[in-house]
């Protein structure tokens, strides 16, 4: 079993209302899941339920990595339940600030008054931190090879290139794009896999308005998935402002463009 669960999908802050109820208004969490291990990218606000689900299904061992650390991407972290809970054994790996940073440092620091009531020493889960550098190859459990990448993105983000079986999954964002070129580096994270999930937060058009915010477009990612031979790509860091019927006609574009396509939404779940 190799499959993806996406339980936050938008990018920079979450939304809610009746207008991004069918695409979601979590921010940045996906769990994957190798056979029997349970992986989880990114404690965007998504991070919140999938922790419950996963303490309901009795799980103990869970690996967690950061693409990097923007609000959107950690605000979850102190609401997964689990890291509260003794019979959990929780590594936490980063890579983004590496020599800067350390990833005990970037969570005890964001997990601690004022920004927060309390600090990690009253949470009751083992808390494995894991640091690495970009290019690094990471093995966190029997049968996983990662391999990381170095994204650009103000402050610095990693993508993640999993294989699990003879199957790649690749996660792209947050990345921004130079209009006209392909980056070198998506290209090598996107090469023949079977799914890669892309920073669409903006569109082509929207690309000058935001240059230097770090992120990308869908036709950036239908351009990349189809040098590189990506069979699917999961749209993805959906721009907070985009409604539903936005995002479906993006959706319908970026099919038309690239059959392989999708935007991802709250819940969705994907077998490779
Ligand atoms: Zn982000
Ligand atoms: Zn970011």
């Amino acid at each position: 079993m190799f499959q993806v669960k996406f339980w936050g999908v938008r990018g920079s802050i979450p939304v809610s209302g009746p207008e991004f109820e069918r695409y979601g208004g979590n921010t940045a969490c996906i769990e994957v899941r190798c056979g029997d291990h349970k992986l989880l990218f990114d404690a965007g606000s998504g991070l919140r339920e999938a922790g419950l689900a996963l303490l309901e299904e009795g799980v103990t061992d869970v690996d967690l990595f950061f693409s990097h650390c923007h609000y959107d991407h950690i605000i979850g972290l102190p609401f997964f339940k689990a890291i509260y809970y003794p019979r959990i054994n929780l590594n936490i790996w980063s890579g983004h600030l590496a020599g800067k940073m350390s990833t005990r440092q970037i969570v005890e620091q964001f997990i601690s008054p004022p920004w927060f009531p309390v600090k990690t020493d009253i949470c009751e889960a083992s808390l494995n931190f894991r640091d690495f550098h970009a290019g690094d190859v990471l093995r966190p459990r029997p049968g996983i090879t990662i391999q990381t990448f170095a994204l650009n993105h103000p402050g610095g983000c990693i993508g993640y290139r999993i294989e699990w079986q003879g199957q790649i999954l690749s996660l792209v964002f947050d990345i921004e794009h130079e209009p006209g070129t392909l980056d070198p580096v998506a290209l090598e994270l996107m090469a023949g896999a079977d799914l890669a999930i892309y920073d669409a937060t903006y569109v082509d058009d929207e690309m000058q308005r935001y240059r230097g915010f770090g992120h990308s477009t869908w036709q950036q990612a239908v351009k990349l998935a189809t040098e590189a031979g990506t069979k699917q790509i999961a749209l993805f860091h959906h721009a907070p402002s985009r409604t539903d019927h936005q995002m479906e006609e993006l959706e319908q574009a970026a099919k038309a463009a690239f059959p392989g396509a999708f935007a991802a939404r709250d819940g969705q779940l994907i077998n490779l």
